[in-house]
């Protein structure tokens, strides 16, 4: 790759394809691989990402919220797409965009048999989620008789899986509860299937899931992140590959005297005679405040520079007063050696959020 001249996120799709087939090597070769690619494929391109990925044969892809998955339809995917979490206003563009529901509420329910009935809709697609834990979204276990008695008055949808999602499928000090989230789920599934006489499929994990649970696959797994190349724990770090990284350039170097002080409110007060460098990223591009005051950092030809001051809306100042560098060189925010993981704990957060919060106005350029 050529050197960064501005800024940039660049994402590798060859270390996709890499995290794909390694994450698919986890499991049973009849399990099928649902790829998350909301929030914009957390943050890298969910429509150049869900291109390259139907290429490579993935079964399923969900987003969030339906007008993610028209953006997708609109690009030309036509793998089915669940709906994570959508809202009854957007039921009829659902429909219309052959987009598959998550129910998760008997409010959600009953709206979607309306909207499905009135279309004289067959058979049409939807995936019931569980609350075994999270208590985020999804039915409990006692819903199951109201569920299926709704199911057994209309032939307008059909159930195609069943599923529910692990609290805490990395940490390994809660292993115990994971467990206890399989056997609810597996109770939940038993009593679901006797009592409506289908068997739908069934899916719970995420990456993490993947990794530490195989015995929780089911039908289908869910993975986000590990796509994006992050596994929650060193040893799947060093096996995954991270898809993208977020570049910049020096814009302009300044040489300041003890005292003197840095951005806004003024910050940071300089030791003694200090040299700064001013990069064209800031909060309105993802560089949240909290990597300001030396929480975060950067890395200039391979020397750490952290943030002084506080965070501008376009810019960050760094303190390069002990490397070697100049105007015009390129900054690397985070990439594959230098990881957005690392930078997120630094200031107190996760890979999910720095990677997710990487805003529409930096240019995203695709390596083959
Ligand atoms: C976001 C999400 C996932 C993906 O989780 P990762 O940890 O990124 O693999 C899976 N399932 C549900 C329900 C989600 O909301």
């Amino acid at each position: 790759m050529p050197k960064a001249k501005e800024t940039v996120l660049e994402i590798d799709l060859s270390a996709l394809t890499h995290n794909f087939n390694y994450l698919k090597s986890k499991l049973q070769p009849q399990t099928k691989f649902l790829a998350v690619v909301k929030a914009f494929a957390y943050g890298s391109d969910a429509v150049e990402i869900a291109k390259h990925l139907q290429k490579l044969n993935v079964d399923y892809f969900a987003v969030a919220y339906v007008n993610e998955g028209v953006a997708l339809r609109d690009a030309g995917i036509t793998a089915p797409i669940l709906v994570l979490h959508p809202q009854s206003i957007s039921f009829k563009t659902l429909i219309d965009r052959c987009l598959e529901p998550s129910i998760y509420s008997t409010h959600v329910l009953d709206e979607f048999i309306k909207i499905t009935k009135a279309q004289s809709q067959k058979d049409y697609p939807v995936h019931i989620k569980f609350n075994t834990g999270l208590n985020r979204l999804g039915f409990k276990v006692n819903d199951i008789d109201s569920i299926v008695s709704k199911l057994d008055n209309t032939s307008s949808i059909k159930v195609k899986s069943l599923f529910s999602h692990l609290v805490a499928s990395e940490d390994t000090n809660e292993l115990e509860f994971s467990n206890n989230q399989i056997e609810k789920f597996k109770t939940i599934a038993a009593t679901f299937e006797e009592k409506s006489g289908i068997k739908p499929w069934l899916h719970m994990c995420n990456t993490s899931g993947i990794i530490n649970y195989p015995e929780a696959h089911f039908d289908m797994v869910r993975s986000g992140i590990g796509l994006y190349g992050f596994g929650n724990s060193i040893e799947e770090d060093n096996k995954l590959k991270p898809i993208a990284s977020l570049k910049s350039v020096i814009s302009q170097i300044h040489t300041i005297e003890k005292d003197e002080t840095v951005g806004y409110n003024r910050a940071y007060t300089a030791k003694g005679i200090e040299k700064t460098a001013t990069i064209p990223i800031g909060h309105a591009d993802g560089i949240s405040r909290i990597y300001g005051q030396e929480k975060g950092f950067v890395t200039i030809n391979s020397e750490k520079a952290p943030i002084i001051g506080n965070v501008c809306m376009d810019m960050i100042m760094v303190n390069i007063t002990n490397i070697d560098c100049k105007e015009g060189d390129e900054v690397i925010i985070f990439d594959n050696k230098y990881k957005a993981n690392t930078l997120a704990e630094a200031a107190n957060t996760i890979s999910y959020e720095i990677m997710t919060s990487i805003s529409q106005r930096v240019k995203r350029v695709f390596i083959p």
